[in-house]
């Protein structure tokens, strides 16, 4: 058995822009992979981080424990069902753009519907930085980078950092 081995996807890499495919039936792979998923996560010291970060097209989320998760936690087929006001703006980061910090502005709170890692179906109300990290990692899965939340003119300012990130990391 060749084991694959996953490593992190950075700025412009087009896996970043694609609408990752729902997992109809979780097979042990899948498991396996989740916990992969996890542990890059932890490995690069994040709170959230999405299967296309590591090359992959699951739609699979992990999220680290942010309050009030008191672990880390894997969502698959996540799905935002409403979004709870107000609009508040946050500075984010994110593994696949290493240095750059944006500020973003969501809604506060999400309900979301989606399988834990039993492939069980839940449903859970996140408030404050568990619905910022949400957000923006099931953005992920649809192919949404943080940059796609920002103006244009602010992506302006921005392009050098991006092009330094794609030089250094996809170099
Ligand atoms: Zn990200």
């Amino acid at each position: 058995m060749n084991k694959k081995t996953y490593n992190l996807i950075y700025y412009d890499n087009p896996i970043l822009k694609i609408k990752c495919k729902r997992i109809e039936k979780l097979s042990g792979e899948d498991v396996e992979f989740a916990n992969i998923l996890i542990n890059l996560m932890l490995k690069y010291d994040g709170i959230g981080l999405a299967a296309n970060q590591i090359g992959d097209n699951r739609c699979i989320i992990a999220i680290g424990g942010v309050d009030p998760l008191k672990s880390p936690a894997i969502f698959i087929n996540p799905t935002i069902i409403r979004f709870l006001e107000p609009i508040v703006t946050f500075e984010e980061g994110c593994l696949s753009f290493p240095k750059l910090y944006l500020s973003i502005d969501r809604p506060e709170g999400i309900i979301v519907e989606y399988y834990d890692i039993n492939f069980k179906k839940q449903t859970l109300e996140a408030h404050q930085l568990l619905a910022r990290v949400l957000q923006h990692e099931i953005d992920h899965i649809n192919g949404i980078r943080f940059i796609d939340r920002i103006p244009e003119t602010k992506l302006e300012n921005i392009t050098s950092v991006l092009e330094s990130i794609n030089r250094r990391y996809n170099g």
